[in-house]
């Protein structure tokens, strides 16, 4: 028989007992200090602008801080994490070091658990069928999955139960779209993950005019639910989408599919087959408005963009400064290599580059952002690392 675990989902009253770890491992004073100054930041030839919103969101702060208190709470039992906690390599080996394991890692394995365990559940949730695995399992849970998740997950469930496929504007492999994808189907609907405009054409051609189902499948292989027949699940949609998407781009997409709908069906046709949500999270609309903003009002000469380089809305930071100013995204400080030579990841680039001549001579004005995912003492160390770089010589 399957036991009840215990699921821990608000804290673990240990708030207070971990500040100051939480403080020391992530906070900074310097940053504090910026943000006083106007988000304006002058050493010499350096003139730096912070965006007004950027860094750790309340997801993540939380789940974090959840973490640490798990730790706290059972300093004798095994505590492991699904995989990452969030998309940043220096908070995962931080709290690696706090002696939680990844079970993502090698050599660990979920058939191992047992019910002395317990198991943070990230931020951006897990699916049905992990979360009911480690059920059966027994383990003690403790369950940071944002409120902003929570939210999709009960938009598409909704669209299941009255009978809408869900188009989820998504990274199909992303945790946060495979576990959204996986309430949809749980509820007993479908879903169709779309990454793109060029993915949403595709879908709304088939929309309008049908097509061979075939290459329909073969061209979005695992991005859609068991079963999936696009002749059938097309006719009735919801839209949806990863919390850390492009909003811009997102809403565009829901146009897309309502524009296909009503040519199909007539705009009489739209309040039966056709729904929309936007759930992007505040948090990443924020972040998104303020670069937009700072790039409308400052003058830059170029914009550094800090996170992990498959951290989903550090990207799209970085791709909406891109198309205004040169633009950098570092995953570290360790990125700005020398006054010549930045490593970085190029908006559309898989792999990391290095560029020559990226730091320009005499006084420079740059713009700096973070991802949501990136604490802020990293911040303060890439400000000491441009303020050492632009002042040196
Ligand atoms: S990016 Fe948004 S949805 Fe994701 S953890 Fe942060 S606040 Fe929550």
């Amino acid at each position: 028989m399957t036991q009840s675990p215990l699921i821990f989902r608000k804290g673990l009253d240990l708030k207070h007992e971990v500040a100051q770890v939480l403080a020391d491992s992530y906070h900074s004073d310097l940053v504090a200090a910026i943000k006083e100054s106007d988000h304006r930041f002058e050493s010499g030839r350096l003139t730096l602008h912070l965006a007004r919103e950027f860094g750790f969101c309340y997801g993540v702060d939380r789940a974090v801080d959840y973490a640490y208190q798990t730790r706290k709470r059972f300093p004798d039992r095994t505590v492991y994490l699904t995989g990452e906690i969030i998309h940043n390599p220096h908070v995962n080996d931080q709290i690696r070091a706090q002696g939680i394991r990844f079970l993502s890692d090698p050599g660990e394995s979920f058939d191992a658990l047992t019910p002395a365990d317990v198991v943070i559940l990230p931020a951006f949730g897990i699916t049905v069928d992990l979360l009911q695995s480690l059920v059966e399992r027994g383990c003690t849970l403790v369950d940071t999955t944002c409120g902003s998740v929570l939210n999709v997950w009960k938009n598409v469930k909704r669209y299941s139960d009255d009978g809408y496929t869900s188009i989820i504007h998504g990274k199909y492999w992303h945790e946060e779209t495979r576990a959204t994808a996986s309430q949809a189907y749980e509820a007993g609907g479908h879903f169709l993950v779309v990454l793109d405009r060029a993915e949403a054409e595709t879908a709304c051609d088939y929309i309008r005019r049908g097509g061979d189902p075939a290459r329909f499948l073969e061209r979005f292989g695992r991005a859609v639910s068991p079963g999936f027949d696009p002749g059938l699940h097309l006719g009735r949609v919801g839209c949806a989408n990863q919390t850390t998407m492009l909003s811009s781009e997102s809403l565009e997409i829901g146009e897309m599919f309502r524009r296909a709908v009503a040519d199909r069906y007539g705009e009489s046709g739209l309040n039966e087959r056709f729904r929309a949500f936007d759930t992007i999270c505040s948090a990443t609309q924020d972040r998104q408005d303020a670069i937009l903003r700072l790039l409308d009002e400052r003058r830059l000469d170029l914009m550094i963009v800090l996170g992990g380089y498959n951290s989903s809305n550090t990207c799209n930071l970085a791709r909406i400064c891109a198309g205004r100013v040169p633009t950098f995204h570092i995953a570290d400080p360790a990125g700005l290599v020398s006054t010549d030579e930045i490593r970085h990841k190029p908006v559309d680039g898989k792999q990391e580059a290095v560029t020559q001549g990226w730091l320009p001579a005499g006084n420079t004005v740059i713009g700096l952002t973070s991802g949501a995912s990136t604490p802020d003492n990293l911040v303060e160390a890439v400000i000491r690392r441009l303020e050492g770089l632009s002042n040196a010589g």
